[in-house]
């Protein structure tokens, strides 16, 4: 085995002693030139005496030209000379910005000494993108990147450092005001206006809400269409109430985005340190607990924590156990309600309105938790427990109401949009044997949606024979116009127009506008909510509208309670504790008619 020592020529396969030095030599200066880390060498005043290609390339300079007077290399001679007094080897992180591109150098500098020379070997290797990379993750760590706002670490951090503070000012800190903001009906705006509309709201509302903020407050996009504030210090609750509603007033003007004049509530519900709480998870539960009073109460305002909030919490968890153990027990009934035609009192179908009863046997309506239910994703399954009690009871249903009626069912919106629950739904009701009997309800914001209901969903159902009804119209998010685009069966016109229609005119109008448009269309239309005779005197007088639903003929009514051919026991009215008094008599369950 061959060693070399320090006398020998290191490369032994030259045989001719000065040709071999030169030629290593031009090796060796290509090899150098070559390499892709970037390395210099400069004398003791800074002069760069080997610089190689990609070194050349990282400072700047024309290949092989003399270096030219550059910031950059001025910085790099300075820096060289500084080296080699301190004579000690140095790793330094180099960031060059020329407006244009970020340049982040590594460069590890040696002095040496050569000869009689001191020498500095530096090298460099270029790690712009790995720098950029760990940018881009610090940003997304701490910044939300469609508002560039501080994320939640960053509010989360800035408020424990209040509260430090406060703790170790024995409670005499600074007093602050944590704001939780939610856009009200955001989803709807999103899948109206599709997601980029939606983005670009976000971000000019985050620009409204900076705009009278000071230094010291901070804002902070936590998800989707959620802010917290931090506002610190504060002197008062009427201060920070003053300013919220100067906020309010501020976020309810028109944004207009891509050429559509975009309104957007806000709720806001605050809470204050020390008073609320004094650590950010009880603030940020109370300013929680605050903003969901605020959209229970109508949405688009701010409210103060309370006491009393928590309670409500906790009703709120109760109810929403029991309503995830009456899912499990299958606890639920329907209730059904005649469509009338108000000219024969025939019937022209029922729809089938789900009651919950509790463990004490009460019966709780649908407006207690069908809300509930969607929002816990429980709706699917109540869907499936309604379909199947109407299979279970349709004999009944046949002999009360007669065998062709059409049978309703309702579906909330977010169902509608939900291609796998629908086709789900579809096959169940085809399992049935009789799909033609039903007819599905759902609310015109399911057809406005940019959703695939209208396109993909609505085809499968027709091709089932399953009518279409428009739930509730008229106090949706769609417009008249849009109704053109709406292909369905039925059209059922909101209790709101529907209630004193004879002495209101301007209902009266809308009316005759909805009727028309959907006369055009080959749409039934349905009145809903009719409970007095003034009002079904008006529907026979001033419209061609052929049906209506409402108290005045029947409420919703258990099948179990029923006796045909008798009159009906105000007990076996299904509607709940605000039923109105019972007035209605099932005239004759045979023959299908309703009589006063
Ligand atoms: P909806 O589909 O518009 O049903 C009509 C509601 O108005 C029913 O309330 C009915 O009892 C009530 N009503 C009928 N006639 C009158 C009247 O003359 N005056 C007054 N004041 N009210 C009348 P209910 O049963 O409490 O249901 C409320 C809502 O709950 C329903 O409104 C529907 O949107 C929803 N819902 C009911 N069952 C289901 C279901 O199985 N699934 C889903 N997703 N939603 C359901
Ligand atoms: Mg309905
Ligand atoms: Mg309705």
């Amino acid at each position: 085995m061959q060693r070399h020592v320090a006398s020998e020529p290191p490369f032994e396969a030259v045989a001719d002693h000065s040709r071999s030095a030169e030629t290593d030599l031009e090796l060796l200066r290509d090899v150098l030139r070559l390499l892709p880390a970037g390395v210099t060498v400069q004398d003791a005043q800074g002069q760069f005496l080997i610089v190689n290609d990609a070194a050349a390339a990282q400072l700047g300079m024309a290949d092989g030209a003399v270096p030219a007077r550059s910031p950059r290399l001025e910085q790099r001679r300075e820096a060289g000379c500084e080296m080699l007094r301190a004579g000690r080897p140095a790793v330094a992180e180099e960031c060059q910005d020329d407006g244009r591109a970020r340049q982040v150098l590594l460069t590890s500098h040696r002095p040496v000494r050569i000869g009689d020379r001191d020498l500095l070997i530096s090298s460099s290797a270029d790690i712009s993108e790995q720098k950029a990379f760990e940018d881009q993750l610090f940003r997304s760590a701490y910044y939300d990147e469609l508002t560039e706002l501080p994320s939640r670490r960053v509010i989360e951090h800035r408020a424990n450092a209040l509260l430090r503070r406060e703790g170790e000012g024995g409670g005499g800190g600074e007093k602050f005001a944590l704001a939780f903001l939610d856009i009200d009906n955001f989803k709807h705006i999103n899948d109206y206006y599709g997601h980029a509309v939606g983005d670009a709201l976000l971000v000019e509302l985050a620009r409204r809400l900076c705009r009278e903020l000071r230094d010291c407050d901070m804002l902070s996009r936590i998800s989707g269409d959620e802010f917290l504030l931090l506002l610190s210090p504060i002197q008062s609750r009427e201060e920070v109430a003053e300013f919220l509603k100067s906020l309010l007033d501020r976020l309810s003007a028109p944004f207009f985005i891509d050429g559509s004049e975009i309104f957007a509530s806000t709720s806001i519900g605050v809470s204050l340190c020390p008073d609320h709480g004094q650590s950010y998870d009880v603030l940020r539960h109370c300013a929680d607990l605050a903003m969901y009073r605020v959209k229970n109460d109508g949405k688009g305002a701010a409210e103060f924590f309370d006491a009393g909030m928590e309670h409500e919490a906790q009703a709120r968890m109760k109810v929403e156990q029991s309503l995830r153990l009456a899912i499990l027990e299958k606890r639920f009934c329907c209730a059904f309600q005649a469509k009338v035609d108000i000219r024969t009192r025939e019937i022209k179908g029922i729809e089938a309105l789900v009651r919950l009863r509790d463990h004490e046997g009460v019966i709780q309506a649908p407006g207690t938790f069908i809300n509930l239910a969607v929002e816990l994703g429980l709706i699917d399954e109540l869907t499936h427990l309604v379909l199947a009690e109407i299979v279970k009871s349709i004999d009944r249903i046949n002999a009360t109401f007669g065998p062709d009626t059409t049978i309703s069912i309702n579906v909330a919106a977010k169902q509608a949009g939900n291609p796998e629950f629908m086709q789900s739904f579809a096959r169940a009701l085809e399992a049935t044997g009789f799909p033609t009997r039903f007819m599905i309800e759902v609310t015109e914001d399911a057809f406005v949606a940019k959703t695939h209901f209208q396109d993909e969903i609505l085809p499968i159902f027709r091709k089932l024979g399953v009518g279409i009804s428009i739930d509730d119209f008229g106090i949706g998010y769609s417009s008249l116009s849009a109704l053109a685009d709406i292909t369905a069966d039925e059209i059922k016109i909101d209790r709101s127009f529907i209630t004193d229609i004879h002495k209101r005119p301007r209902s009266q109008g809308i009316l005759r506008a909805i009727e028309s448009l959907s006369e055009a269309l080959g749409m039934t239309v349905i009145a809903e909510g009719l409970e007095s005779h003034e009002e079904l005197a008006y529907l026979q007088a001033a419209t061609r509208i052929r049906y209506a639903q409402g108290y005045y003929f029947s409420g919703p009514i258990f099948l179990e309670e029923l006796k045909p051919a008798t009159p009906l026991a105000s007990d076996a009215r299904a509607g709940v504790a605000s039923r109105p008094p019972q007035e209605t008599r099932y005239a004759n369950a045979r023959g299908n008619r309703y009589r006063r």
